[in-house]
């Protein structure tokens, strides 16, 4: 019998061991289905949420992890009392988050919380040397710079889990000795395409809301609609890729089928293309460096008799404008932006502010905030809390 606990706990450790920060929302749920069809090759081991207890109870129930967190602490009876029964712990509260990606046996931590809160756990796990599967794109807008160099000398990895990111990683798999001359990232341009300023003046929450390619949290749906979501992905891949500004290009793409391009230095042009579908990314990242075998929906090239290509409009769409100049600024602009950005994205979702506002917040908030030309984690801190600060006076 102990020769075979012995062999059983081997087997175990051959698979991948995960954590997932954020596992209610719409990354995380899809994060465990990819699991849940791969369950040979991953072992849960953690799951996280903010508010959301029924999801997260359910969750455990069905998968069984080793521990849970619940952001907010006022529900930590509720899931404390449904959980421990079953053997499985629950911690409360953002030091609990940042703790429990430390653990001992996890191998991989995938961020699939929303905004500045992935920072904190993403650096700890970094510094557990834990992989990260990244999908919490805030943190590399905020602190790329630092991230990227934690990540560099604990020996970790940032795999990317956004689908654009994902696709540029693929077609640099195998090439990476390989110098990239230049990025297009592909956008779908989000449900106000090709509107002028004056059609946007009146646009409501529930409009905003409907993206045509992708279901999503609120959040990057509304970030998808300003294309601010497409400027914080201008920044993340700076820092992944490790691009200059000049290296980095936009263009519309409505169908979302190309996913993301490469140029070498040869002029040589790779594309990796499918269905827009999330569990592609994210089982490749979590998966990386196998490809696992799937049943996702194949693309039929005899549904898709054109796949165009456009420019972005920088003028009517100011914020994806601003993000080329918070990575041109450099230092602290980008957690400037990024923190006036979620402030402006919680307003227009209360109907506080309209459309066109969110841009003239975050606008102000750059031109306020103290500029930091080098700054360090407690400097990131403060510049989100003046941000915000700052936004909130600016709103009030
Ligand atoms: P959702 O809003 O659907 O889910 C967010 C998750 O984070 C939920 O589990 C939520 O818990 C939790 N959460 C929210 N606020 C906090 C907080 N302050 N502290 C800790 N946890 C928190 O977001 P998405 O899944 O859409 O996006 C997650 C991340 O992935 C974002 O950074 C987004 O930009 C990125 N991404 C998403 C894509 C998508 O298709 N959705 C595509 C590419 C990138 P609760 O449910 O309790 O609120
Ligand atoms: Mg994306």
């Amino acid at each position: 019998m102990a020769t075979f606990a012995a062999r059983k706990k081997s087997v175990e450790k051959e698979k991948r061991h995960i954590a997932i920060l954020g596992s209610t929302g719409s990354i995380g749920t899809q994060a465990l289905e990819v699991l849940e069809a791969n369950s040979d090759f991953f072992e849960l081991e953690v799951i996280t949420a903010q508010s959301n207890s029924d999801l997260l109870i359910a969750q455990a129930k069905k998968f069984r992890p080793n521990t849970v967190v619940i952001g907010d602490e006022n529900k930590y009876s509720e899931v404390n009392d449904a959980l421990f029964p079953l053997g499985i712990k629950v911690f409360a509260g953002q030091d609990a988050l940042a703790q429990v990606v430390e653990m001992e046996p996890i191998d991989m931590v995938l961020t699939a919380l929303v905004g500045y809160a992935g920072l904190r756990p993403t650096i700890a796990a970094i510094k557990a040397g834990k992989q990260i599967a990244l999908a919490n794109k805030e943190t590399l807008v905020v602190a790329g710079d630092l991230i990227t160099r934690l990540a560099a000398e604990y020996g970790v990895n940032i795999l990317p889990v956004d689908s654009e990111h994902s696709a540029i990683f693929q077609c640099l798999v195998g090439e990476f000795h390989n110098p990239i001359e230049k990025i297009y990232l592909t956008a779908s341009g989000g449900p106000f395409r090709g509107k002028k300023r004056d059609e946007l003046l009146h646009i409501t929450k529930a409009q905003a809301l409907k993206h045509p390619n992708w279901v999503m949290g609120a959040k990057i749906t509304i970030d998808s609609a300003t294309l601010m979501n497409k400027g914080l992905e201008v920044i993340e891949a700076k820092w992944l890729f490790n691009l200059r500004q000049d290296q980095i290009d936009v263009i519309v793409h409505p169908q979302s089928i190309i996913h993301s391009i490469v140029q070498f230095e040869d002029g040589s042009m790779k594309a990796q293309m499918g269905l827009p579908d999330m569990k592609l990314p994210i089982q490749f990242a979590l998966g990386y460096p196998q490809r696992l075998k799937s049943d996702f929906e194949r693309f039929n090239f005899a549904n898709y008799a054109n796949l165009t290509f456009e420019k972005p409009d920088y003028n009517t769409f100011r914020n994806l404008q601003f993000a080329f100049d918070a990575l041109q600024k450099g230092g602290n602009a980008a957690c400037v932006l990024n923190a006036a950005n979620e402030i402006a994205v919680e307003a227009f979702l209360k109907d506080e502010i309209g459309f066109l506002a969110m841009s003239d917040l975050i606008a102000h908030c750059t031109d306020k905030v103290s500029f930091v030309a080098k700054p360090n984690y407690e400097d990131y801190v403060q510049s989100d809390e003046e941000t915000r600060r700052i936004a909130t006076q600016y709103l009030n």
